[in-house]
């Protein structure tokens, strides 16, 4: 039994991963705001659902715990303890 925590990544089954905690969401949300600002006046519809998705994940990133990425396909999951 190994005690080391490296779950394996839900979509390749890779279990190199990364923790991801609530200053990546943090900046992911402002990524994605900072995004959608950008594209607002040439595509408005991309710039307000990523405005809107940006919001919702930086509301979102102080309740973010325990949650991976995987180090091949980049998907974010949340890990069982
Ligand atoms: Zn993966």
């Amino acid at each position: 039994m190994s005690d080391s925590f490296s779950p394996a990544c839900p979509r390749c089954g890779n279990t190199e991963s990364v923790p991801r905690e609530s200053k990546f969401f943090a900046i992911l949300g402002i990524c994605i705001i900072a995004f959608g600002i950008a594209n607002i006046f040439f595509i408005p519809p991309l710039g307000i659902g990523s405005i809107v998705l940006g919001i919702v994940v930086l509301a979102f990133s102080p309740f973010a715990k325990n949650f991976r990425q995987c180090r091949k396909c980049r998907k974010i999951w949340k890990a069982k303890i």
